[in-house]
């Protein structure tokens, strides 16, 4: 079996191999190594091989396994990369340093309100409905202006755009749409790219990329 610290590297160098013809920089490259359905006991080597940031796809599972993980190793981040109820808001302002998941007007009030009664304003990313998907979160790409101009108003840092494809397509055109959106509203941050499509995201400038399966197996 691989262990939690070859995979990392090999990920680490792809995401270097990647940025080389992009003319980009592998420290401008954010790897969330996206630990959900697993448990300390597999994450606990990828913390040990020399990984901070983690991202997690529910309030209540990262509830029950992170706050010893972190307690253990204060430098850790983690991000919360899958939907948010406007009811968990408050939980999640408590436990996650960033959120990708703002797609909506309720949600922006629920956290605005969150991180002003915590007194610990979460930076977010407005994740875009970018294959206009009926069944996908996401914000409307028409909508997007109006909904990042309410963003603004508030005094939640905005962190980026971020999309999820959809899935069985080639992915670049949307990364590529992801990043002319952004450019478009002068926002600088870009969440996007996977275990199957990571590279391709860092060529085309996300900022951050959530991986899972290639650094922790098959859930
Ligand atoms: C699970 C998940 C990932 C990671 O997916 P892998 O294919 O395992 O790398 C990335 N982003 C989101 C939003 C996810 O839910």
């Amino acid at each position: 079996m691989e262990s939690a610290a070859s995979r990392l590297d090999a990920v680490r160098s792809n995401i270097a191999r990647a940025c080389k013809p992009a003319r980009r920089k592998p420290e401008d490259v954010t790897l969330i190594a996206v630990s959900k359905t697993h448990q300390a006991d597999a994450i606990q080597p990828v913390i040990d091989a020399g990984q901070r940031v983690f991202g997690e796809n529910r309030v209540q599972e990262a509830q029950g396994k992170w706050p010893a993980l972190c307690e253990a190793h204060p430098d850790i981040a983690l991000h919360l990369i899958g939907q948010l109820q406007s009811n968990k808001a408050e939980e999640a302002v408590a436990l996650f340093d960033c959120i990708h998941s703002l797609d909506r007007p309720s949600l922006l009030t629920a956290l605005a309100k969150a991180m002003d009664k915590a007194g610990r304003q979460v930076p977010c990313f407005v994740q875009v409905n970018i294959g206009d998907e009926a069944q996908k979160g996401g914000c409307p790409i028409a909508e997007l202006p109006a909904f990042l101009a309410e963003v603004r108003a508030t005094a939640i840092p905005l962190a980026g755009l971020m999309c999820i494809p959809p899935a069985d397509t080639e992915a670049a055109p949307f990364f590529a749409f992801l990043a002319k959106l952004a450019a478009d509203n002068g926002v600088t941050g870009l969440s996007m790219g996977m275990s199957g499509d990571y590279e391709t995201a860092v060529m085309l400038g996300a900022s951050h990329v959530r991986v899972g399966t290639a650094l922790f197996g098959a859930r």
